[in-house]
Formats: structure tokens, C-alpha cells, sequence
């Protein structure tokens, strides 16, 4: 069994529910042998074994690498008695190139950066929400340019501060029309409940709370001081599975084919 060194963590309850919460690991990017090749939804089969939801789609030739993971995973989840890792399940699977989701995750990626120091002081206007969540594409794509002007030319901005803006943006999540990994049919998201702390109603004070993840990605944080984010920032590549960025999306898990490294 995979294990974790859990003498390092803190046990915290929930209900009847345990989890453990180590600190904070060296997390990794892993750029290489990444999925890209879009398929059809057609080609794409709901994942039925262990931590399926019943509706993440994936291409077939994934599903028993996904299945041993989840099984390591869940196995070792129930061992400890930790549920981070009991209430795991594959989430998202398959989503079309073009995915409306894609454009209002990226809004939620705009209003997390905006909270950053460097940025605090500006307003991401009202009137570029619509055109944010929008098909942008990439580069080149007029759509992305006029996106670019209209952000540099609102009350505050220039171009070299929206430039640096969305380029920070852009290391956390790609805009509606950019490259969309989940398109490959070879990665998904494993959803699970976390423990961490948020601000209670005075904005001042921090209260325990259980959430799940849902690949938001301010979650991250805590998500990856979970045993499950220990678990997979550890072991998933044993299982040719890993995130681009376990500093940013450690849920995120990418097919890394063996036989085309
Ligand atoms: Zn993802």
C-alpha cells in the first residue's frame, strides 16, 4: 500500500468524518508527454469503476489505468480512515473544445487574481464580465486581442499592466477558446471534500469548514495539505497520471502515455 507519513499530520473531525492535514508539501510541474489530440465525445465511454460519478467520459484505453489508481487511492483512504480521500470521485472527464464552463471558470480565475497585492488596487470592470467569459481563443485570435485592448484601455489600466495581469491569470487557467486538456478524453478531475478555514461573516475571524474542491482553484492550497493531495502530489505518476502544476490544480489529472515518453 501507498502510504503517507501520517504522523506529520493534524487530525481534524468533521461530523464523524476524519481528516488529516500535513504541511504544506514541494509541490511540481510536469510538462512533458501531456495529452493533446482532441477527440469526439462519441469516442468517450462514462467511467464506471472505482470513484466514478457515472457521467465523467473517458476514452476507453484510460479507463483500467484510472481504475487502479482510484483503487490505490480509495484503498488506502479507507485504511486510515480519512475522508479527503473516501468522498473521491472522478469528476470531469470529457468536455467539447469549445466549453461555455471554460469562459466562467476563467471569469473565477480573473476575480482570484484581482485579490492578489499586486492587482488589489485596480477593478477588473463590470462590463468585460460578459466578454471575459466569452470564445477568445488564442494569441493571434482577434477576439483575445480586442479582449487585451478593452482591459488596457478601462479606468486604471494600461497595456503592460493588463498584459502582466492576464499573463498571471493565464499561469492559473486558459481562457474559453485556449487549449482545453479535458478535450483529450485522457484527463479528469477528482472532486473531494477538504478541510481548511475561511473567513466567517465579519470577514475577520477564520471558522473550520468541509467544502469540496470542485477544481476551484483558491482551494488548492489546502486541497493539496489533504491525504488525498498528498496522496497524488506522492504517487499518481506511479499510475501515469499528473498534474501540469500540483501548485495550481493538484485534482487535475493528466494522462502521461508510457509509450509515447
Ligand atoms: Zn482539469
Amino acid at each position: 500500500m501507498l502510504r503517507l507519513q501520517i504522523d506529520k499530520a493534524t487530525i481534524h473531525k468533521f461530523g464523524n468524518r476524519t481528516y488529516y492535514v500535513f504541511p504544506a508539501p514541494p509541490t511540481h510541474t510536469n510538462i512533458k508527454n501531456r495529452p493533446t489530440k482532441y477527440v469526439e465525445e462519441g469516442a468517450c465511454k462514462a467511467y464506471a469503476g472505482r470513484g466514478s460519478n457515472r457521467s465523467a467520459k473517458l476514452l476507453p484505453e484510460v479507463h483500467s489505468a484510472v481504475n487502479d489508481l482510484m483503487t490505490a487511492l480509495l484503498d488506502y483512504g479507507n485504511d486510515i480512515g480519512d475522508n479527503s480521500i473516501q468522498s473521491a470521485v472522478v469528476q470531469n472527464g470529457w468536455r467539447p473544445p469549445d466549453d461555455p464552463q471554460q469562459g466562467v471558470n476563467y471569469f473565477a480565475n480573473i476575480q482570484m487574481v484581482m485579490k492578489f497585492d499586486r492587482f488589489s488596487k485596480l477593478k477588473f470592470p463590470d462590463s468585460l464580465e460578459a466578454e471575459a467569459e466569452s470564445f477568445l481563443g488564442e494569441g493571434n485570435d482577434p477576439r483575445w486581442q480586442a479582449f487585451v485592448k478593452h482591459l488596457s484601455e478601462s479606468p486604471g489600466w494600461d497595456a503592460a499592466t493588463a498584459r502582466e495581469f492576464l499573463a498571471t491569470v493565464g499561469n492559473y487557467y486558459v481562457q474559453r477558446g485556449g487549449f482545453n486538456p479535458h478535450a483529450t478524453g485522457l484527463v479528469f478531475d477528482l472532486n473531494f471534500s477538504i478541510y481548511h478555514h475561511i473567513f466567517a461573516k465579519d470577514q475577520k475571524t477564520l471558522v473550520e469548514a468541509e467544502d469540496p474542491v470542485n477544481a476551484h482553484p483558491v482551494l488548492n492550497e489546502a486541497a493539496l495539505r489533504s491525504a488525498l493531495g498528498m496522496w497524488l502530489n506522492t504517487y499518481s505518476m506511479q499510475f501515469n497520471f499528473d498534474s501540469y502544476n500540483t501548485g495550481k490544480e493538484i485534482w487535475h489529472m493528466e494522462w502521461r502515455n508510457p509509450k509515447t515518453k
